[in-house]
């Protein structure tokens, strides 16, 4: 009977550890409940609970093995500038979280998302009635990116797989007051911009709608995306759509002429208001998701690097 169960044990262990690191339902609920939480008072530019929320990437990143690549380990520090002047102080402290993932090759696969929200309401852009001292939380914008961001990193480093292409995880900051972060990041590279494949970004994809689907940005970006999507299989409903700026990070790469893919669930009566909470995310939604993006990922490392296209 002993043996028996040794054996039972035996072969739980190999098959555990023969499985891909799949995005977890349970862990994107962790990261997302955490930083989604009250306590966590919306992570605003500037505020101690946004450097907690930078210091919770860097340390996952850590736990993962992967390789600081900020100016000052994980991070790398830069000043905000708030345009639309709600308080007085004009000029915070801000940062971006860089974890890179070293497969031993020429190329880079980038994969983003933005950790900072809206605070308290007096940083701008709240669309509540009145804004100042509530918690927006931002659960969907972007603690859901971010839980993303992690899991894909995670899937990355666990997988027992040396890619084709290494990868650098980016946790942005500052993003809400105008894509700060992924702009400082590309005039201040700490990989150089030429070795970098395409960018991934996810900016809200909490609320995946079965009825909408999850759209898909930045199709138009290389002439190779028509092909890389092509046959590929997921119970996700997606869409694509061309563009490759507008609304979120990937635009500060594409500006670089970089290929981009942006994924993102939609709008909703909570966007940017003290209601985007973790109660509303739809979690199996965004597994897929993220099990979607590995494929147009892993698709993508097959073929040689992209080349840029802009969209007319
Ligand atoms: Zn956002």
């Amino acid at each position: 009977m002993r043996s028996f169960m040794f054996i039972l044990i035996a072969l739980f262990s190999i098959n555990a550890f023969a499985q891909p690191a799949y995005p977890s339902e349970k862990n994107l609920a962790r990261h997302i409940r955490y930083l989604a939480s009250d306590k966590m008072k919306g992570r605003g530019t500037g505020s101690e609970e946004n450097v907690k929320a930078g210091k919770y990437v860097a340390k996952t990143f850590r736990k993962l093995g992967l390789t600081p690549l900020g100016t000052d380990g994980f991070f790398q520090d830069f000043t905000a500038k708030v345009r639309r002047v709600v308080v007085p102080d004009s000029l915070r402290p801000a940062r971006n979280v860089i974890g890179f993932l070293d497969n031993g090759a020429e190329n880079t696969v980038v994969i983003g998302a933005h950790f900072d929200h809206l605070g308290m309401g007096r940083q701008g852009s709240s669309k509540a009635d009145k804004p100042e001292g509530q918690i927006h939380n931002g659960a969907d914008d972007n603690a859901s990116g971010v839980a993303g961001l992690l899991e894909l990193a995670r899937y990355f480093s666990q997988n027992k797989e040396k890619e084709a292409y290494n990868f650098l995880f980016i946790g942005f900051g500052a993003e809400e007051l105008g894509l700060q972060g992924s702009r400082h990041f590309v005039n201040n590279p700490t990989l150089a911009l030429a070795k970098i494949n395409f960018m991934s970004n996810m900016d809200m994809i909490g609320r995946y709608d079965p009825g909408r689907g999850v759209g898909i940005g930045g199709f138009g970006t290389s002439d190779k995306w028509p092909e890389i999507f092509k046959d590929v299989k997921s119970d996700i409903k997606f869409f694509t759509d061309r563009a490759g700026s507008g609304g979120s990070d990937h635009g500060s790469f594409y500006a670089k002429q970089i290929p981009v893919l942006f994924f993102h669930t939609g709008g909703h009566d909570d966007y940017h208001k003290p209601g985007d909470d973790y109660e509303k995310i739809n979690y199996k939604g965004e597994k897929g998701i993220l099990v979607l993006q590995i494929q147009l990922i892993e698709k993508a490392m097959q073929l040689p690097k992209l080349q840029f296209t802009e969209v007319k």
